[in-house]
């Protein structure tokens, strides 16, 4: 099923213009501690061409060089940065950052996982870009159009560092229309990824809709809370809520759960759920498989359960929606916790980027008060090791979560 590469890509990238930007005095202090990122009210003046996206190298108000990284100007976000050394950024720059990447993958998640982030933008000093790895498929996003003026480089690079069947991409959604950018979907290189891919994740199996699933197919990132999950289901009755494709219903029972209700609103994501509740051995399980909103699900339901999941969607898209979003999480913390059986366990997700781990439990901790709960935090949880944040970089911790025990 080979098919020739969708039309937007892989011209090589042309000579490359460098733009010079200068700060305001002061605003130089972050980029010299290492954050990627400068905003348009922080540049002072610009030599070079300043009306196209291109490579720039950054300078304080002293004429002092601090750092090189793409630039757009049609982004208020204006320049992400990609190194604090004069190096040269072509292909051979991000085959070393790639490669970088793919390293510590490789030693840390071994064979087990065939489904892993590959790169994890601003995590892999790699702003902009996301690859996700399949089995034999990889799944590019690039989210700005500094990476986008990349992608032959990029593509070339990992094509060489892993060979693979194919190359997809999608690129779409909110951070792409800030920076002036349509959605671009397709083939990359190579083979289009068959209907479903499967992949193994610590000996579970799954079937991944890399076309049409959400986000790039799987939600890679909760691997750890998933694992951590399957120690704490033996003989319990367990309520995945916002199943997805029933990551968490398939880790329950490979814990022995004694029943597990897998529970979201999304019909092709409860098709493949059921899809991988057979795949492992549990299609006969008692259980049910759900469609609905949660949200009125959790707050009627008369059922009782020793453990829930609660992972929703982002409920904060910008920091505006944090008001309404708070309000959200209380309200499905509060009645999750509700249904929960004396000694009960809550594994409890935030994916909002806006929503601070800090805000998040004293959230959490309103809806056990509310619920008239005493609660007690067993572990935190968050980013698995192939979705980094960088230290210079924190607001890219968007995962987290809590595993809640409740004591009466
Ligand atoms: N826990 C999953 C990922 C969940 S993503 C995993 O490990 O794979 C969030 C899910 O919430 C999506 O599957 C989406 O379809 C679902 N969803 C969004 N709004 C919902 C609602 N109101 N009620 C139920 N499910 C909802």
């Amino acid at each position: 099923m080979s098919s020739a590469p969708h039309a937007s890509c892989l011209m090589p990238h042309a000579l490359v213009i460098l733009l010079n930007l200068y700060l305001k005095p002061t605003r130089d202090a972050p980029i010299r501690r290492g954050h990627p990122w400068i905003f348009s009210g922080a540049i002072e003046r610009c030599e070079g061409d300043d009306q196209s996206v291109d490579v720039a190298d950054v300078f304080d108000s002293k004429k002092n060089w601090l750092a090189r990284g793409l630039y757009n100007p049609k982004s208020q976000l204006r320049v992400r940065l990609l190194t604090w050394k004069k190096e040269t950024i072509d292909q051979s720059f991000f085959a070393a950052r790639l490669s970088h990447a793919l390293a510590f993958r490789s030693e840390q998640l071994g064979a087990a996982n065939n489904g892993y982030r590959l790169v994890n933008g601003e995590g892999d000093f790699l702003p902009g870009l996301i690859v996700d790895r399949y089995g034999d498929y990889c799944v590019c996003q690039f989210y700005t159009a500094g990476m986008e003026s990349f992608k032959a480089e990029i593509v070339a690079a990992l094509s060489a560092l892993v060979p693979m069947k194919g190359i997809f991409e999608r690129s779409e959604g909110r951070v792409r229309e800030e920076e002036g950018l349509a959605a671009s979907l397709g083939v990359l290189t190579g083979d289009a990824p068959p209907e479903t891919i499967a992949i193994e994740e610590n000996r579970q199996k799954f079937l991944v809709d890399l076309r049409r699933g959400q986000k790039t197919g799987f939600f890679l990132d909760q691997r750890d809370s998933r694992q951590f999950l399957s120690t704490l289901t033996r003989g319990k009755s367990v309520l995945n809520c916002f199943a997805y494709t029933g990551g968490f219903s398939v880790y329950a029972y490979a814990g022995g759960a004694r029943e597990v209700v897998t529970f979201d609103s999304s019909l092709p994501a409860l098709e493949l759920a059921e899809k991988n509740l057979e795949l492992n051995g549990y299609a006969d399980a008692a259980g049910e498989v759900i469609k609905g909103d949660a949200f009125a699900y959790l707050k009627e339901t008369d059922s009782k359960f020793d453990v829930i999941v609660l992972d929703p969607p982002s409920l904060a898209h910008r920091r505006g929606d944090m008001d309404a979003a708070t309000g959200g999480y209380k309200y499905l913390n509060l009645h999750a916790l509700k249904l929960l059986n004396p000694g009960g366990l809550l594994l409890t997700f935030s994916c909002s980027q806006h929503l601070p781990r800090e805000l998040f439990q004293k959230v959490v901790f309103g809806a056990a008060v509310d619920a008239g709960r005493k609660v007690t935090i067993v572990k935190q949880l968050g980013h698995p090791i192939d979705h980094p944040v960088s230290l210079h970089h924190p607001e890219g911790e968007y995962l987290k979560g809590l595993a809640l025990r409740v004591i009466d």
